[in-house]
């Protein structure tokens, strides 16, 4: 079997992985260098806290396999559990916790619902007086995302896959009508061509882009999301969980050495840069503030917005004492988010020979080594096996029988 991959993140080379393993002839094309994407921008958060059930299957699927990563791949990925603690100011909230946390009981998840004041024992300077309800569990944390990159691609390459960076997907084949056409290979580079049984899309924030060269139609939006690496008034120790305050969408974890990484999305930040810069023209990175992500995701600005981080420490500061008025925002970055209408992913055989692996919508890191064990099965078994993806095909948006995500940050 035949593949071709497009994208080498996270998804692309694990789907790699994976396929090459169980004997596929594997190519990944990447347009620019391996990770360049989102997955060298993610926090490496990794959870089974999720609201819906199938969220929380690739979650656990996903950890086996984070698990037994410095065995199995010899890379030490930095894999650190001290948990996520999600905290709840509204009554609404506290009452979907006592529900999630049920569902996730019942599928082995070892979370629990906490009453504010318990949940400092997990995190000492929460202010548990802003809050209502929590929610811990121990077995929630976080890995190095340029290791976990770099581990899955060693091992697609030791298991005969051949990775072609600087190489970009320009074009995908199809033979027969329509919705009924058959994807049967794709040009790079504008001129190369070359035969493929399956395409992968697993091409992040492009994923629309890419579907289309397939005359596939899918709701993959890129949307831009900030993180500030800060140091904090009190340094947060490293046993603190990743923090979400998730009616305010704050949210903070340790980094070494006392430090933090602070995030959040607070509604509007991005397009409000964009206008309150736009009379200046391009920023000292020397990109148009103004490229809007979803038309163009390569042209976004990359580095962080000092009023967005100013406001997101200032918000971290209202949900724990770590961010008194002499923490200082060390640095930050900027990054795509490729988001669906419900926050959940597109993983299916979309047209005969495309499957689509798209849409995580800030979970993908944690997420790709359940998908790419499922992108093996689709190709090469025909249907997926590890988990029940049945909720995740694209044809839920024209049906409207969308999934909901409530725990996004
Ligand atoms: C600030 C931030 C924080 C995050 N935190 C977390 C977190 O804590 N936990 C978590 O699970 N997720 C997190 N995420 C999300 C996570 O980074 C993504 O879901 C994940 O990296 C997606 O991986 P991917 O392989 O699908 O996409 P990407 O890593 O974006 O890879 C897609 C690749 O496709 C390539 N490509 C596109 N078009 C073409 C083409 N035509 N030809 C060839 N190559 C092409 C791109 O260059 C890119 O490298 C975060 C994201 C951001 C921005």
């Amino acid at each position: 079997m035949n593949v071709a991959i497009v994208g080498g993140g996270i998804v692309g080379l694990a789907s790699a992985y994976y396929l090459a393993e169980r004997g596929a002839d594997v190519t990944v094309y990447e347009k620019g260098s391996l990770g360049s994407g989102s997955t060298e921008r993610s926090v490496g958060g990794i959870r089974a806290q999720f609201s819906t059930p199938v969220n929380v299957e690739l979650s656990l699927a996903s950890m086996a396999v984070w698990e037994a990563f410095a065995n199995e791949f010899g890379t030490d990925i930095a894999y650190r559990r001290p948990g996520y603690l999600f905290a709840a100011r509204e009554e609404a909230t506290a009452r979907a916790f006592e529900e999630q946390v049920a569902m996730q009981n019942d599928l082995g998840v070892p979370s629990e619902l906490l009453a504010p004041e318990e949940a400092t024992d997990h995190c000492p300077g929460l202010r548990a007086e802003e809050f209502v309800a929590a929610t811990y569990s121990p077995t929630d944390g976080f890995a190095d995302p340029h290791l976990a990159l770099q581990g899955f691609a060693e091992a697609a390459r030791e298991s005969g896959a051949e990775i072609r960076t600087r190489t970009a997907v320009t074009e995908i084949h199809r033979e027969g009508e329509a919705n009924d056409a058959e994807v049967t290979g794709l040009t790079v580079k504008g001129s190369e061509r070359r035969d493929a049984d399956f395409v992968v899309n697993a091409a992040g924030p492009w994923a629309r882009r890419v579907a289309a060269m397939a005359g596939v139609e899918i709701p993959v939006a890129p949307e831009r999301r900030q993180i500030a690496v800060v140091d904090p008034e009190t340094p947060v120790p490293e046993d603190v969980p990743l923090t979400i305050d998730l009616d305010t969408g704050s949210h903070f974890r340790p980094e070494r050495e006392g430090k933090a990484l602070v995030g959040g999305h607070f509604g509007g930040d991005s397009e409000e840069r964009r206008s309150s810069e736009s009379a200046s023209g391009k920023t000292a990175t020397g990109e148009d503030p103004e490229a809007d992500p979803e038309q163009d995701p390569d042209g976004f600005d990359r580095k962080i917005d000092l009023d967005w981080a100013v406001e997101a420490v200032e918000r971290a500061s209202d949900c724990a004492t770590y961010f008194g008025p002499d923490s200082e925002i060390r640095r930050g970055w900027a990054g795509l988010y490729a988001v669906t209408p419900d926050h959940h992913p597109i993983v299916e055989e979309t047209r005969p020979g495309l499957v689509n692996a798209v849409g995580f919508s800030g979970h993908g890191f944690q997420h790709a080594p359940a998908t790419g064990q499922l992108v093996a099965e689709l190709v090469l078994d025909g249907e997926a096996s590890l988990v029940d993806i049945s909720a995740l095909g694209s044809d839920r948006f024209e049906r409207e029988t969308l999934l909901e995500e409530r725990n996004v940050a």
